[in-house]
């Protein structure tokens, strides 16, 4: 039996001392938790565990892997993970804790799992201001990842009713703070570079982050960063071949189930695995000393529609 097709029980917990408790249990064992925040109620999991986060896909069933937001406890906890400038540094300064992401230079030794990154280079964080969210970060000691709490393709929940509406029997457990003070997702500031540019609208305007600055804040290039369509997706730099069950002259193959490669996905064929391993397989596949890359064929149920979806558009000559 896999995560994405599991029917498990969700109990939802009001937030307090025994709810904390019980969700930081199911973090520490590897599993995702709805949780309040500020915005919305956000899927978390441990951002350094893979097979973690990679839960979060197969429960909310998302044909593609975007890059996920990270949440810490403080602007410390935050410096161990991302590299701030000086633009970074006032940002933080001003919004946090608060509805403000910043997608920020990863620090080399992080610890974040590929997965949460999408493989880029970058890293989406912020310091959330909900009580229950910073309840669940101080009990666990771990960084959070956690995209909005709902199935692929159904609105934002700003309700524990609306988690369960769509992910209940999909996820173990979520918390229930009552309605989210915020209701919209957080405002996206990339810091790269020497440029801000603002990647997501959100509670805290441009014009907010333009006059702290005083500079004026692009966009996302005329909409073509928007979420789900970044322009700044990791490709590998080799031509990449698909569905490839024997390794030609000249590649790198990574397999999966029964094709043997130079390296695997899965033997064992579990789609989780899989996707839990995906970035780092591109990466290593990447670095190896062979002109192309191929992969083996990934059956396109439950995760491995994620998978593939991400395997296509690395295969697309960038
Ligand atoms: P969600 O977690 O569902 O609120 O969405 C997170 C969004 O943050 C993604 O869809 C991206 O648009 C953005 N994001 C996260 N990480 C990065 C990154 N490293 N670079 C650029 N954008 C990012
Ligand atoms: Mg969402």
């Amino acid at each position: 039996m896999t995560a994405s097709n599991a029917s498990i029980t969700t109990v939802s917990l009001p937030y307090g001392t025994a709810g904390i408790a019980a969700a930081a249990r199911v973090i520490a064992d590897g599993g995702c938790v709805a949780m309040p925040t500020e915005t919305v109620y956000g899927l978390a999991a441990d951002a350094t565990d893979s097979r973690a986060v990679a839960g979060i896909y197969a429960a909310k069933g998302r044909p593609g892997f975007n890059p996920l937001i990270v949440h810490v406890p403080d602007r410390a906890a935050a410096e161990a993970l991302a590299i701030f400038d000086e633009a970074a540094d006032r940002l933080a300064e001003a919004f946090w804790p608060g509805p403000l992401t910043l997608v920020l230079p990863m620090r080399k030794g992080a610890g974040i799992a590929s997965l949460v990154t999408a493989g880029l280079p970058t890293i989406a964080i912020r310091v959330p201001a909900h009580d229950a969210m910073q309840a669940l970060l101080a009990a666990t000691g771990r960084p959070l990842a956690a995209p909005s709490a709902n199935a692929s393709g159904s609105i934002s929940p700003t309700r524990a009713e609306h988690v369960l509406r769509s992910l209940d029997g999909r996820i173990p457990m979520v918390i229930d703070a009552g309605p989210t003070p915020s209701g919209i997702e957080s405002t996206i500031i990339a810091c790269a570079d020497g440029r801000v540019r603002q990647l997501r609208p959100g509670p805290i305007s441009r014009e907010a982050v333009a006059d702290l600055l005083g500079v004026a804040i692009g966009g996302a290039g005329a909409g073509i960063e928007a979420p789900g369509q970044l322009a700044s997706h990791y490709a590998p730099s080799k031509p990449v071949r698909l569905n490839a069950t024997v390794r030609q002259a000249g590649e790198w193959l990574i397999g999966f189930g029964t094709v043997q490669g130079d390296d695997t996905l899965s033997a064992r064929g579990d789609a989780v695995e899989a996707a839990a391993r995906l970035f780092d397989a591109l990466h290593i596949a990447d670095s190896a000393g062979t002109a192309r890359i191929a992969v083996a064929p990934v059956p396109d149920k439950g995760l491995g529609a994620a998978i593939n979806d991400r395997l296509r558009r690395a295969a697309v000559p960038a």
